[in-house]
């Protein structure tokens, strides 16, 4: 049975009003590789220094062994730590950098008297002792020349392998690395992350390593904890992250993605892109769901012969395909073929059901693509609404003949300006026939959510949903009109630059 040696429990470190780690759950095994992976502020360093020591957890606990090392102070942890600023002393030379923890150390030997008792000495290491350990330390980062050199008269690569040698010198049981490679270039990046797996397998310690690189992550890790906002995300192994991410930030997060929001219509059939695809998830009928497709599971076909034909917008060679982009109205998909298809080039795709990736999601507001009207109303899922659009502009207002005016005193013309609208589920006022309201349509769906009924209604033309949270139970089919308060409507101007 593989044995843990680190357990996280509960662990959460609050600094003022950021929650830095929120409430954590892991699990290390002996010997793994384990990668922490997310975007810059999402709590790795912080969790890594939980562990070291150099922090203490405002919640939780953290187990060494089985055993709470919560409280007890790094020095007594049998844990080194590699910072991504490799902090070595410039006065000294490379040998004297990694000797450095080694000197100060003292170990217990035991004796024998003249009776034949045992007998216990704290000792410090001997020269000889000292030196056999830096040299094996050295080699193992491949600088056996290097003892007497100066360390300001390395390079940025060479100063990190000191880094890690006066690390691994100390012979921990966990070796923790902090963006260890951030500061070299590419290519000496790569050889050092080979080295750095080559080391780990050599060593036969576990290695926690955190990045903000997924590629890196992907290629040296047994396991990767993806994190954001403190939490965890997922865990699983570079595969299964690749292939199964749990959510759409994970897929987002782990290489090229195709994220679409789609509805379930059917078993197995997913609609996104305005198109029903086949897929091989089960989920409940009407459910809204994140859709991920990956470039590489895209088929490119010749017009017509594949699910949805449309113009080739960008190419961009990337060394073995082209990664390209796929316009249909207003959607743009992603695609990798190995073949070139011109900018302005007409093409069918293809997506097998392999290849759709779907996700629960988290339906926390309904959101849509609406312009506004020369009357300053909204217009969005076939219906016109009341809106204040003076929230388009922070400190705007509308002179009297109902233009904005901006805080600099700028007039500026909304008539069919593309914006971006949000309406929460709450805010949806559902009306008992398909006349009173702003829009209409039919509903569709209704689950009890516990203390009340979360209902789709769908709009008639364009199939537009309104997901609304009620205390009112409604009937499928039911034709109904809706009604949202004019302060209710979230607006923001479409970004029309694409990235
Ligand atoms: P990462 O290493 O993933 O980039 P960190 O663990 O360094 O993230 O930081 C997580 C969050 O905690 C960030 O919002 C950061 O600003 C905050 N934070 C980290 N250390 C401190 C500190 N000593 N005091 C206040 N806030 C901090
Ligand atoms: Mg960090």
């Amino acid at each position: 049975m593989e044995e843990n040696i680190i357990e996280l429990k509960g662990v959460s470190r609050q600094y003022d009003t950021t929650l830095a780690v929120d409430n954590i759950d892991l699990s290390i095994k002996k010997g793994e590789f384990v990668t922490f992976l997310g975007p810059s502020g999402c709590g790795k360093t912080t969790t890594l220094r939980m562990i070291a020591g150099f922090e203490t957890p405002t919640s939780g606990q953290i187990l060494l062994g089985g055993k709470d090392i919560t409280s007890i102070p790094p020095y007594k942890r049998p844990i080194n730590t590699v910072f991504q600023r490799y902090a070595l002393f410039p006065h000294m030379n490379v040998f004297d950098n990694i000797a450095y923890g080694l000197k100060l150390k003292k170990v217990v030997n035991v004796y024998e008297d003249a009776e034949g008792r045992r007998v216990e000495k704290k000792e410090r290491l001997s020269k000889a002792e000292i030196a056999a350990k830096v040299e094996k330390a050295l080699k193992m980062v491949d600088l056996e020349e290097f003892e007497k050199r100066d360390v300001t008269t390395l390079s940025g690569g060479q100063q990190q392998r000191v880094a890690i040698a006066r690390a691994i010198v100390n012979e921990p049981e966990i070796l923790l690395l902090d963006e260890p490679l951030g500061a070299l270039d590419l290519k000496m990046r790569k050889d050092m992350q080979l080295e750095l797996k080559e080391m780990h397998r050599k060593l036969g310690i576990t290695f926690i390593y955190v990045t903000h690189d997924q590629e890196e992550a992907l290629t040296m890790s047994d396991t990767i904890v993806v994190m954001n906002d403190g939490a965890i995300q997922q865990i699983g192994t570079p595969l299964d992250i690749y292939n199964e991410p749990k959510n759409a930030f994970v897929a987002d997060f782990i290489g090229e993605s195709n994220i679409f929001s789609g509805t379930i219509v059917g078993e197995r059939k997913v609609k996104f892109v305005n198109r029903v695809f086949d897929c091989v998830d089960d989920f409940p009928l009407n459910e809204k769901v994140d859709v991920v497709v990956r470039p590489e599971d895209v088929i490119v076909t010749p017009p017509g012969e594949g699910y949805i034909d449309g113009t080739i917008t960008s190419s961009i060679f990337k060394g073995v395909h082209y990664e390209m982009a796929f316009t249909v109205g207003k959607t743009e998909v992603i695609i990798q073929d190995t073949v070139e298809h011109k900018v302005g080039e007409t093409v069918g795709i293809k997506i097998m059901p392999e290849g759709i990736h779907i996700m629960a999601k988290e339906f926390v507001s309904n959101k849509y693509d609406g312009y506004i009207t020369k009357h300053n109303t909204v217009c969005f899922a076939e219906g016109e609404f009341e809106c204040d659009v003076t929230t388009l502009v922070p400190g705007s207002h509308l002179d009297e003949e109902g233009y904005l005016i901006t805080p600099e005193g700028e007039k500026l013309d909304l008539t069919d300006r593309d914006v971006e609208v949000e309406v929460g589920l709450k805010d949806i006022e559902i009306i008992d026939n398909d006349e009173d309201g702003d829009a209409c349509g039919s509903i569709v769906s209704i689950i009890y959510k516990g203390d009340h009924y979360q209902v789709v209604i769908r709009t008639d033309e364009e199939e537009e949903d309104f997901v609304a949270d009620t205390e009112y139970a409604w009937n499928e089919f039911d034709r109904v009109s809706v009604k949202i308060p004019a302060d209710k409507i979230k607006l923001k101007f479409k970004q029309t630059e694409k990235k």
